[in-house]
């Protein structure tokens, strides 16, 4: 069984690797610093099995940020057999700084030059054969999302075998004489590095490496080297052994490397320029944000209906066959009218938007616009003491705000890290955009579905989202002036390359990574939920049903922020998943009678009307539904990335007091205004 770490600058395809060796589903996008802990998985190539650790992207091991810890620590544990070094064709240059650095300290090295078909576009040549010829290891190229090359790295992978002969960096002849005059004994790490590090003294390195690998360089003396190295004017030692690196990885790269086109990147920076433009980047933001809900709106329209008619269809069947084979009434009208009608409903509204939604959203990932939104974000969330990755994290809020609370481990200041976690709730997951959608429609647009009114809808539902996070600033800055003072870290966001995403690809993997994920979550909370709301709204207790009772009691209070007491206890009812808050108001409006078509807008607007609901009722609920408390999943998702309860609550009280204070504000402004 052999061990191999895949080590390489961010975004160069280590996931994808890691993936098609492995089978597994880890997250790749076309951005730095997504991969935040250590995946491992394993494959099987020719009867012999091989581990296989994705280590987080870094561009060097010298300093001190969080993924070098973790890959230096790695490496220099030794306890892996080859370090696979990823680098990145496009920008072989650049990578090769961390060739270099690896070799170092370790010779068992394999190096795979990933990218190859967008170096092709580029007219960007490499010669591999050279390359490996200099640095003395194997050298595989691929193009590994499109699995070419990746036999070959296979067997490379199977065949090797150390090579004491590889490159070595050689430095100037005083740091080679300071090297030569440390004297170590016994260490299992590369001894001409080990000198390097305990003559640079930086004791966070020395610390972890004596924690890694158990030993104590406290003995060693380096005190008449270190003296050599000032007497001879090398005052920091960093910085030469650097310079040392950057040199050879030009050399190096002058030698492989024939670039056929100079103006290879012209195109990409011309779209920087419109992109991230102070007057043009935000406008075209909104109108990307506007067309993918445009598209998603109109896109899930019709297939919502089809598969709503097809699943009530089932419904009738399913209801005759159970009476037929005798089954208790009551029982089936739990399983049917409860169970399943509330799980076909978040099945036929949830499915088709997420379905277009999801692929739609990785597909800017993919191409690299994902991160231009948070380049452009970055000075407003700076503003705000916090830091531009934020964005990243809100962009992940909109498939799962479980996802986007995750997500805000790429953000390494702890203090910035707890802001986006709060503040994530303020961009509605997919399980509140239909029940958002749904109301725009019914209360702001028009039942006919024109290209206007989609339109309108989509536009309504960008106003709705800009509210949500201009409220992620507001929220981001009070927190950072509060309880989680602090300046913003200088953490400057990078721009990824422009990549043609693999159209398919996306829409298969979105799709089965995303989209059924999801929907599987809600469905296993929406059925039985379906069951306690049938049973809520069919016992009787004095007469009245329980969800009569507790909305009866909660109705004043509710009255008083623009809702009702059904409106309130469904989404207290909808804390598991917030898919099915429109089922339950309308369960609770209906009581046990049962509805014939709940995806019919029109007749859903007759029972919302008749039930008191106006121009108001549908603004406090939108807003309640874009802040109030984070559903279950997220709130436990809290919990475990602050290992806390208080930020849990926190993060649970914030947007439920704006959400009910700002209805409170709207529906007396609007009592007076209408
Ligand atoms: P990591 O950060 O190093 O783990 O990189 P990922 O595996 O997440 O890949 C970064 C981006 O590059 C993703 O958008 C991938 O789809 C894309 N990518 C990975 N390998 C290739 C490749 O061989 N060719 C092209 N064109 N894109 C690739």
């Amino acid at each position: 069984m052999k061990k191999i770490a895949l080590i390489g600058n961010p975004n160069v395809g280590k996931s994808t690797i890691f993936n098609t060796l492995t089978g597994k589903k880890e997250h790749t996008g076309n951005w730095p610093g997504k991969t935040v802990g250590n995946a491992v998985s394993s494959y099987i190539y020719n009867n012999n099995e091989y581990i296989i650790y994705d280590l987080p992207g870094t561009y060097s091991l010298i300093s001190h940020s969080k993924e070098e810890e973790i890959a230096r620590n790695f490496i220099c544990s030794k306890d892996y057999d080859i370090a696979l070094i990823v680098c990145d064709a496009v920008c072989l240059e650049r990578n090769l700084n961390l060739v270099l650095q690896t070799l170092e300290i370790t010779k068992n090295v394999i190096i795979c030059v990933n990218l190859m078909d967008e170096a092709r576009k580029k007219k960007i040549f490499i010669d591999l054969d050279k390359l490996s010829n200099i640095l003395k290891v194997p050298v595989v190229g691929t193009s590994a999302r499109s699995n070419i090359g990746i036999n070959k790295l296979l067997k490379t992978i199977e065949n090797f075998k150390v090579n004491d002969k590889h490159l070595k960096l050689e430095y100037s002849k005083t740091i080679e004489n300071a090297i030569q005059m440390i004297d170590i004994k016994n260490t299992i790490l590369n001894k001409r590095w080990l000198s390097i590090k305990l003559l640079d003294d930086d004791k966070n390195i020395i610390n972890s490496l004596k924690e890694i690998t158990n030993e104590n360089y406290d003995n060693i003396d380096v005190s008449s080297a270190k003296k050599y190295l000032k007497e001879n004017n090398i005052l920091d030692l960093k910085e030469e052994i650097s310079k040392t690196i950057i040199n050879k990885s030009e050399e190096i790269a002058k030698e492989v490397i024939i670039f056929n086109d100079e103006n290879y990147n012209k195109k990409d920076r011309k779209l920087d320029k419109i992109l991230t433009n102070k007057y043009t980047a935000i406008p075209i933001m909104l109108l990307s944000l506007l067309l993918i809900f445009w598209i998603t709106i109109t896109g899930a329209n019709y297939p919502s209906k089809v598969l709503y008619d097809f699943l009530f269809k089932i419904e009738d069947i399913l209801y005759n066959f159970l009476i037929n084979i005798h089954i208790n009434q009551t029982i089936v009208e739990a399983l049917i009218h409860g169970v399943y009608r509330v799980t076909a409903w978040v099945v036929s509204v949830m499915l088709p938007p997420m379905a277009i939604f999801f692929p739609l959203f990785t597909l800017l990932e993919e191409f690299g616009i994902l991160p231009r939104i948070a380049f452009n974000l970055d000075k407003i969330f700076k503003k705000c003491n916090t830091c531009g990755k934020q964005a990243l994290t809100m962009c992940m809020g909109f498939g799962c705000n479980a996802v986007g609370v995750t997500g805000a481990r790429i953000i390494d200041s702890k203090r910035e890290r707890l802001i986006a976690i709060i503040t994530n709730n303020f961009v509605p997951c997919n399980g509140r955009f239909p029940s958002i959608i749904s109301i725009i429609t019914m209360f702001f647009i028009g039942f006919s579905y024109n290209i206007t009114n989609s339109i309108l809808s989509a536009l309504i539902l960008t106003l709705v989202i800009m509210f949500g996070v201009i409220m992620t600033f507001i929220v981001s800055k009070i927190l950072s002036k509060t309880i989680l003072k602090g300046m913003p870290s200088s953490f400057a966001l990078e721009l990824p390359p422009y990549r043609k995403p693999k159209i398919f690809k996306v829409i298969v993997s979105s799709m089965y990574e995303k989209t059924l994920k999801i929907l599987l979550r809600a469905i296993s909370v929406a059925a039985p939920a379906g069951l306690i709301i049938w049973l809520f709204s069919n016992i009787n207790i004095n007469n009245i049903n329980i969800l009569s009772h507790l909305s009866n009691f909660l109705d004043p209070f509710a009255k008083s922020i623009g809702l009702d007491g059904v409106i309130l206890i469904a989404f207290i009812l909808g804390f598991p998943a917030n898919e099915i808050v429109i089922p339950i108001i309308l369960m609770g409006y209906l009581g046990s009678n049962t509805m014939t078509d709940f995806n019919n807008l029109i007749e859903l607007k007759d029972i919302l009307v008749s039930n008191g609901w106006t121009i108001k009722t549908a603004i406090c609920t939108i807003i309640f539904s874009l802040m109030h408390f984070p559903c279950s999943t997220t709130c436990i998702t809290i919990k475990k990335e602050t290992n806390s309860f208080k930020w849990m609550i926190i993060s649970i009280l914030i947007p439920t007091i704006i959400g009910i204070t700002l209805c409170f504000i709207i529906s007396n402004i609007l009592d007076l205004l209408l």
